[in-house]
């Protein structure tokens, strides 16, 4: 007990004692000794009782306190009381200035930023942006149900994978639906859920722009190129003595070209599309059709297998699938060194289907493995560059899957060779309709 309490309680209990005293020595002259005192600790009592109401009345009037300048328990009581009520007023007013300040910086966020009540999945906060981005309005949208206000907005099922809702990376705003919205689902608390709407509309604009000029300087170099590469071709090394070698590397360089030209408009036509064609895409002659293609780029010089364990069909492009395909079947050729084995294995996964092309060639070192489907990214450009390539294969393949609903996996290890695979969801998988003139799985083992 600190000091100045315990000195405050001896003094209230000399100050009961002298009472006592007193009215003891007034009893002893008047002749009632008993009397006056159980009258002084009436009286004593009364007060007590007196000075704790006044502290309940003022515990619960809540107002200021006077607290008077006595040295009794009382006053030390009182004193107490008004620190710790200080000491709360301060903490209390400081939080206050703390929520404000971090609501008023939410309200100011270009996002729109939307509490959700994760259990009844309704609004119960929103920012300024969410008005103009997401055309709620205060106070009335307050409580509603998310889903309903952002009509037309596809979110019911969005909002039902919670934690692993993936982001919505472009969708039109209830407002306008020339504004483009990326929304985003942040779980931040057992009870709540942060929506985040951001306006990607400046940016999906600047990404077409880009797409547009990619796609058009494609376009314009596609016709001089097929007259430069026509005149080489029509130019023979016997016409003009001396220079065979200088235009077998000019065919060369403008086949190259062309190729890149060719690639880079496909990759534009892939990335402004949205869906892909869904005709059926039997996997026997696509199979047989890869392993003619990996033969016809091996020449020989590599051990090919063609394996079919899955037995069914998938969904989606023949001409883009076979073009994912074979270029990875390709790049298996082109970057095992001769003696070494390609295989190219078609099998189930759960519901799902994997397509895999196995080679034992150089490998990729890990750091690569994470850029390779960038476009132009090479592991070695000069390796890359004499077998012919763009440095746009696996950009296109990637998109192609991405179309499809399907993934990439690269697995590799320096030395010993890669492994690439298409992972298709059991909706690209169609039963296999038998046909008579198709090749059997038998026939693509080697
Ligand atoms: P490229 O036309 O250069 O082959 P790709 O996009 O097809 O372009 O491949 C990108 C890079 O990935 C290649 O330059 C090569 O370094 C690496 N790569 C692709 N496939 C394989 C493979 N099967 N084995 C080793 N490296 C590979």
């Amino acid at each position: 007990m600190p000091r100045h309490i315990r000195s405050a309680w001896l003094k209230t209990l000399a100050t009961l004692a002298l009472l006592l005293l007193a009215a003891g020595v007034l009893g002893l002259l008047s002749g009632h000794v008993w009397m006056c005192i159980a009258l002084a600790a009436i009286g004593a009592l009364a007060w007590h009782y007196w000075r704790l109401r006044r502290v309940l009345r003022r515990l619960t009037a809540r107002h200021r306190w006077d607290v008077g300048d006595g040295t009794g328990v009382w006053n030390e009581l009182d004193r107490l009381l008004y620190r710790n009520q200080l000491e709360m007023r301060t903490r209390k007013r400081r939080l206050l200035d703390m929520l404000r300040s971090y609501r008023a910086a939410a309200a100011a966020l270009p996002d729109a930023v939307v509490v959700v009540d994760r259990n009844s999945q309704r609004v119960q906060w929103f920012n300024e942006a969410a008005t103009s981005l997401l055309g709620l309005h205060h106070p009335g949208d307050l409580g509603e149900a998310l889903v309903e206000r952002l009509q037309p907005m596809p979110l019911a099922h969005w909002l039902a994978g919670g934690r692993n809702a993936e982001p919505i990376l472009d969708v039109p705003s209830p407002v306008d639906p020339a504004i483009r919205l990326n929304l985003r689902l942040i779980p931040y608390s057992p009870d709540y859920w942060l929506l985040i709407a951001r306006d990607v509309s400046k940016l999906l604009r600047l990404e077409q722009v880009r797409r547009d000029f990619v796609a058009n300087v494609s376009h314009e170099l596609r016709t001089p190129l097929t007259v430069v590469h026509g005149y080489l071709d029509m130019m023979e090394p016997e016409d003009f003595p001396g220079t065979g070698p200088m235009l077998e590397e000019m065919r060369k360089q403008s086949q190259r070209m062309a190729q890149l030209v060719e690639d880079l408009l496909t990759l534009s036509r892939l990335e402004s599309q949205e869906h892909t064609e869904e005709e059926a895409v039997a996997m026997a002659p696509m199979l047989a059709t890869l392993r003619r293609e990996a033969e016809a780029h091996s020449q020989g010089r590599h051990q090919i297998s063609v394996v079919d364990n899955a037995g069914v069909d998938l969904q989606g492009s023949n001409k883009e699938l076979h073009s994912a395909f074979s270029n990875l079947v390709t790049n298996a050729v082109r970057y095992t060194p001769a003696g070494g084995r390609v295989e190219v294995e078609l099998a189930r996964e759960g519901q799902g289907v994997v397509l895999s092309v196995r080679d034992t060639g150089y490998g990729i070192p890990a750091t690569h493995l994470p850029r390779l489907t960038e476009r132009f990214y090479r592991v070695s450009s000069s390796r890359s560059r004499e077998s012919g390539g763009t440095g746009l294969g696996l950009s296109i393949v990637k998109h192609i899957l991405g179309l499809h609903h399907a993934r990439l996996e690269i697995q590799s290890e320096v030395g010993k060779g890669s492994v690439f695979s298409c992972h298709f969801d059991a909706d690209q998988v169609r039963a296999r309709t038998e046909t008579a003139s198709l090749p059997s799985a038998e026939d693509f083992s080697a």
